[in-house]
């Protein structure tokens, strides 16, 4: 059996490449991490070959029976960690999770209600575009004008007009805490369902460190891969009473057979965000992205004309506004590349430019984290931030380059790995 230099050396070369950047560059786009060798190596592994369409004990195939306790591994752990009564751990990725939901939640031509995507919603909460804006009717709720915050007056008022099937609380980029309860009401009140997508904040939650919406929610869905830190894909978390139309929903709803490869990582990832240091290390998370928004508020940055939507956070990420500074969000992102700082640009809400240039930056500290930064680092890694957007167009890249490299120097990442 040839090695995949052998088999193929320009694949083999863009692994190599690929960890190189990992390992010399400060990733801190929010819904990115690294995960731990235990996952990779349940990843890359010989479940990769396993047929298993069904659930455990419930195949279309044989010879399931290692893949069988692999996956009740998973589904145990998964509930055991959120207190969820039911927990498929099937998806291949969080958007195939969100549209197993909806399947089982609403009918085609039923209307859904979620926070607009131009607001930090998600394409799977009723983008035109997404299978979720062209099956469903889409009614939306943005963020206050003034506070950029949700408000459930709004959101209530939004509900009392649509009537939707289902009521969607959930982000990819919004820096606060939503408050399920009061969603929980909203949705009793009008009739519809509850189904929140945590997949951004489902780390911090698992740490206790973040409300859960599990106790509020019909449905909570999730990505694995962003601040829980397990491989990329997604799960699904619901009431005993939705459990059939879930599994349902997925198997045959959506998906043919599971990647039963990353079904097992998935176990090992549950099992990793059940112990003390990660939640030591969600901790570090939030202290990171605490300090970067003590750091990007300072009036040094004020007076280029950045500054930080809804003026700090509670989670993992900082939303940088550029409306009045003199770069835009693809010069920030790649005046930020340069200095091997890896950021998104991202739209914050009423922003004028279109989405591929944008007014603002999202900035995630999970990765990090997992690095291992602690607040000095997380200083460190504002204050070169900072520098950047102080100086824009006139940035000393190098220089900031410099303190990168210091900082990857001290935190070495999957040293000594073969791939
Ligand atoms: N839900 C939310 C809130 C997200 O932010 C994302 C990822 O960006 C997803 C779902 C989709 O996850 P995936 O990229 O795995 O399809």
């Amino acid at each position: 059996d040839q090695s995949l230099s052998e088999v193929d050396p320009e694949i083999a070369a863009v692994l190599d490449g690929e960890l190189a950047r990992q390992q010399g560059t400060l990733e801190m786009i929010a819904s990115e991490n690294f995960v731990p060798r235990a996952v990779l190596q349940a990843q890359g592994s010989v479940l990769t070959n396993k047929y298993a369409e069904g659930y455990p004990g419930k195949r279309y195939y044989g010879g399931c029976e290692q893949v069988d306790i692999a996956e009740e591994l998973a589904r145990d752990r998964a509930k055991a960690l959120f207190g969820a009564d039911h927990a498929n751990v099937q998806p291949h990725s969080g958007a195939q999770a969100n549209a197993a939901v909806l399947h089982a939640l609403a009918t085609p031509g039923d209307t859904i209600l979620g926070l607009e995507l131009a607001h930090g919603g998600h394409l799977t909460h009723g983008m035109k575009l997404n299978f979720s804006g062209k099956l469903y009717e889409v009614a939306a709720y943005g963020v206050d004008p003034e506070t950029y915050l949700v408000d459930m007056d709004v959101v209530r008022a939004k509900a009392l007009e649509a009537r939707p099937r289902v009521i969607i609380a959930g982000w990819s980029a919004y820096p606060r805490q939503l408050d399920f309860a009061a969603f929980a009401e909203i949705a009793r009140e009008v009739g519809a369902a509850l189904w929140v997508d945590m997949a951004h904040f489902a780390g911090l939650v698992a740490a206790g460190l973040h409300p859960s919406p599990v106790p509020h929610a019909d449905v909570v869905s999730s990505t694995v891969h962003k601040t829980l830190g397990g491989p990329r894909s997604g799960i699904i978390l619901s009431r005993e009473e939705h459990a059939r139309k879930i599994d349902s929903a997925v198997f045959p709803g959506q998906q043919g057979g599971p990647l039963m490869h990353v079904v097992a990582a998935k176990a090992v990832a549950f099992r990793i965000a059940a112990g003390e240091a990660f939640r030591e290390r969600q901790q570090r998370t939030l202290d990171g992205a605490r300090i970067l928004a003590e750091r990007l508020t300072r009036p040094d940055v004020a007076a280029a004309g950045a500054s930080v939507l809804t003026g700090g956070t509670d989670v993992h990420l900082v939303l940088v506004d550029l409306r009045n500074s003199s770069l835009d969000g693809q010069q920030a992102e790649d005046l930020l590349h340069t200095a091997g700082i890896t950021v998104n640009r991202n739209a914050v809400p009423f922003d004028p430019r279109p989405p591929r240039v944008t007014s603002g930056l999202r900035i995630g500290t999970p990765a990090l984290a997992t690095r291992g930064f602690g607040e000095t680092e997380f200083e460190e890694v504002a204050d070169i931030i900072a520098t950047a957007l102080i100086d824009g167009a006139g940035t000393d890249a190098e220089a900031l380059r410099a303190r990168v490299q210091k900082l990857t120097d001290a935190f070495p990442l999957y040293d000594g790995l073969q791939q």
